[in-house]
């Protein structure tokens, strides 16, 4: 799992990957992506300032979701 903060040039919404919050345009997003490279989604604040522990937690119930639907 990589974390990648790149600065925001999205004009759309998006949605983040984790709570499903609308997330709040600022200056700068999280990108969450495999080690493969393939990109998950972004992250909202609010998830990203719980520290990366929290975020590859729950990006691992994520994980265990799609690989159930697949
Ligand atoms: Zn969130």
């Amino acid at each position: 799992m990589q974390f990648q903060i790149e600065c925001n040039s999205l004009e759309f919404n998006q949605l983040c990957l984790i709570c499903n919050q609308q997330l709040r345009m600022r200056d700068a997003r999280l990108i969450v992506s495999s080690d493969r490279g393939d990109s998950y989604g972004d992250v909202c604040y609010n998830c990203m300032v719980r520290g990366s522990t929290w975020l590859n937690s729950q990006l691992q119930k994520l994980d265990n979701r799609s690989s159930v639907l697949t």
